[in-house]
């Protein structure tokens, strides 16, 4: 967001702004970075006039724009100057709970409220009516000419269409099997021909089939029945309540907030379930379908044109009444909202890092609060913000602490790499190499998990000591072999290997630093060559078809070992996997994040729930240098209280989130010296007091990203001090040129 859209959201918000009713105009907002809203006239007559939420096609200059109607016209305007609404579009009007969440997540977030209208009118194409797909038809009483071939393809085309019924041409190719050119050859004949679909045919497709909330689910163990009560009662009382399911791993968290949303559905409601994209897997959407007998409608990045659209006009319409999606499924215009899921709250995932800056799992809780309906949040491994406000009364929690069926936790063993040292050029320690040839002589699964793609984080050239650099970023290029190319995991620019030094224009004299994935992978290979592994990264999981065939061959044992990153470590239930390896437990130690260590606690608490899920027990060896830090001694001894108590002592002591609110401030652009100029500006007008303290600026530890130089400022305040209109005072107080932006992160999560 830049510092210049900022400066209309630190008013009081659009819908505080209404002034009386001027000439009768109305006030619509715009998706625009504006942060205003502007007056139009009503439609000429006879169209009426739009309500509030009604969207709208209004003219801005020489462009047309759809946009809200947010009430009465603000009046700033003279009347001569006024321009009127083009039409209103046949859609629901955007519910008032909607509109409020607009205005609320944008002065939270320093957006314009524009920006956040955009991700709720997401899909403008849905506006519009849907296309009416012409329809094929036998031709009544049409006899085939003389010589005409009477092929199969033709005579099953003929068959599908006998009797009057007609078939769009989609439908009509796959079900007959066949290609265009036959549909041709027949309507050259004068067999068939193109029309119109019926009047009254259902313009948005199919219709969206009701999920089943009177099917059984399974019958639940008594801690399942208590947590599940208590949820069925939240969803039947109504109003505002967040209640945390805290399970480990397989304990029927799932189960459990399925029984909250077989209640919610039977009061009428619709629900919605956010979860991790990366988690919106196949096997989630399989067990929702088997306990409601019909798939919900789901919302990701994703999903086709047609269906983005056909699926917003179910979520605006009502008919939708289950959806589950990725972040931004939150700010869909539902006009009955009865209950939010938030599964795996505790993932980085739902903050959202570009555009507006947002946590979804907080804005879910806003949106929750300002519906007055009931928000479960699920973890196996609970945020501290989410724990802390379970401590201040706020959330309610409850627990599942056993697994379900019986089976245990794995135990976690540390393998101290100061001692067990793999061979030199190696990776993996002489004790997980062993687990891994018992665990595959058991016909068992295995899995080996690093934290980073590609085959070496660093390339350096043995001659000189040139470390090969992204052009763009302050960061090294990563070795990508199966791929042939060097890659930077920040702004994804790619280049061949080179083959001589650009430094010292030595030849062959390249080394490849520290291991990724694919350098694991080698050593697998050459330690078992007989294991059939694959590796499960987001570049082999290109999509949810490409998670679903690797998953469907780990489960039908095709597969032996798995090599992965943390997309490895979600949701996934694989029963043969009994050894989980962790390869460099001590990875997301390094760096200045707050939550270095409760991120990896829960990475790798998660990762250690793959293994023993079934019958057969589990273990896991977690390889790191660090053997007596917190973490490892957390995973080690089951300890998660108690970590967990040490690591909020020490957040509250520094007055840290959740103890204390941050707002970082980034400035980039492509002047070093602009940039240092509007940030050492900024860092003389900080707002400073006894309670409010401003760190920076500083390079950030990315100090050049996409070509842009980076520098960062901290703001650090306690809970009870409303940072926004501080932060928004703050960026008013410094001019910005055009080409410098600041942009404001509330409750950063990325530090880089
Ligand atoms: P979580 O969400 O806590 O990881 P799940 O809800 O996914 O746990 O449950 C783990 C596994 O155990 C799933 O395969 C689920 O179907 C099964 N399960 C959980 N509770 C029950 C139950 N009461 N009866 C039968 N199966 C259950
Ligand atoms: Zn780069």
């Amino acid at each position: 967001m830049d510092a210049n859209d900022t400066r209309f959201s630190q008013s009081s918000g659009p819908s505080g702004r209404l002034a009386g009713r001027l000439a009768g105009r109305l006030a619509v907002l715009l998706p625009l970075p504006l942060g205003r809203l502007y007056d139009y006239l009503p439609p000429p007559p006879p169209a009426p006039r739009p309500e509030p939420g009604a969207v709208v096609e209004v003219p801005l200059g020489p462009r047309r724009l759809f946009g809200v109607v947010w009430g009465d016209g603000v009046g700033d305007l003279a009347p001569e100057r006024l321009r009127a609404i083009l039409r209103a579009f046949a859609v629901p009007p955007v519910p008032a709970v909607s509109r409020r969440f607009v205005d609320w997540v944008a002065a939270y977030t320093l957006s314009a409220p524009g920006q956040i209208l955009r991700m709720v009118v997401s899909v403008p194409a849905a506006l519009a009516p849907p296309k009416r797909t012409p329809i094929w038809r036998a031709v009544a009483d049409a006899a085939a000419p003389a010589g005409f071939k009477w092929t199969p393809a033709r005579r099953a085309v003929m068959a599908m269409l006998a009797g009057g019924a007609g078939r769009t041409q989609a439908d009509l190719l796959a079900a007959a099997g066949c290609g265009t050119a036959v549909l041709r050859g027949l309507a050259d004949a004068g067999l068939i021909a193109l029309a119109p679909p019926d009047d009254g045919a259902d313009r948005d497709g199919p219709p969206v089939p009701v999920p089943d909330w009177q099917r059984p689910g399974p019958t639940l163990s008594a801690d399942q029945a208590a947590a599940a009560e208590a949820l069925r009662a939240a969803v039947a009382t109504g109003g505002f309540s967040v209640t945390v399911i805290d399970g480990v791993t397989g304990s029927g968290k799932t189960e459990v907030y399925f029984e909250a949303v077989a209640a919610a559905l039977a009061a009428g409601h619709q629900v919605l379930v956010l979860l991790p994209e990366i988690a919106l897997g196949t096997q989630w959407l399989a067990r929702f379908a088997a306990r409601f007998g019909v798939e919900p409608c789901l919302w990701h990045s994703e999903l086709t044109p047609a269906r983005r659209r056909a699926t917003w006009r179910a979520v605006a319409t009502g008919a939708a009444r289950v959806v589950v999606g990725a972040r931004s499924a939150l700010f869909l215009p539902y006009p009955a909202l009865g209950l939010v899921v938030v599964d795996e709250e505790h993932e980085p995932a739902f903050k959202q890092e570009d555009g507006v800056l947002y946590h979804a799992r907080d804005m879910a809780v806003a949106r929750a609060k300002l519906g007055q309906i009931p928000i479960v949040l699920a973890s196996a491994t609970p945020s501290l913000e989410t724990l802390a406000n379970v401590e201040a009364g706020r959330y309610r929690c409850l627990v599942l602490p056993a697994r379900h069926g019986g089976a245990t936790m794995p135990p976690v063993e540390l393998v101290d790499l100061c001692r067990d040292a793999p061979e030199r050029g190696r990776w993996l320690s002489p004790r997980v190499c062993q687990a891994i040839q018992a665990a595959l002589a058991a016909g068992d699964q295995a899995m080996l998990f690093l934290n980073r793609r590609g085959y070496a984080p660093l390339t350096i050239c043995r001659g000189c000591g040139h470390r090969l650099a992204c052009p763009n970023c302050a960061t090294w290029l990563v070795d990508h072999r199966r791929a042939g190319s060097l890659q930077c995991h920040h702004c994804g620019h790619t280049a061949p290997r080179p083959g001589t030094c650009p430094q010292c224009e030595r030849t062959g004299l390249f080394a490849a630093c520290g291991p990724g994935v694919e350098r694991i992978a080698e050593e697998v290979a050459e330690l078992f060559p007989h294991a059939r592994t694959a590796l499960m990264t987001s570049d082999t999981l290109t999509g949810p078809e490409a998670g679903a065939t690797l998953v469907a061959k780990v489960l039908a044992h095709e597969l032996d070992l798995l090599i992965g990153t943390q997309v490895m470590a979600k949701g996934h239930h694989f029963p043969l996997l009994t050894l989980v390896g962790v390869v460099d437990a001590d990875l997301g130690l390094a760096g200045g994040d707050l939550r270095a260590a409760e991120r990896t606690y829960q990475v790798l608490h998660q990762v250690a729930g793959r293994a023993g899920r079934a019958e057969r027990p589990g273990r896991v060896l977690v390889q790191t240098h660090m053997p007596e830090h917190e973490v490892m001694q957390a995973l080690a001894s089951g300890g998660r209280d108690r970590f967990l108590a040490l690591e909020a002592a020490s957040r509250r002591e520094l007055g840290l989130p959740p103890y204390g609110r941050l707002v970082a401030l980034i400035v980039s652009g492509a002047d070093a010296a602009a940039v240092e100029a509007v940030a050492t500006a900024l860092g003389r007008t900080a707002p400073r007091d006894d309670r409010v303290t401003v760190l920076g600026p500083a390079p950030a530890p990315l100090a050049l990203l996409r070509g842009r130089h980076r520098r960062r400022l901290l703001l650090k305040a306690p809970r009870d001090v409303a940072v926004q209109p501080l932060v928004a005072r703050w960026l008013l107080s410094v001019p910005i040129p055009s080409a410098v932006r600041v942009q404001a992160d509330v409750d950063p999560y990325s530090f880089l």
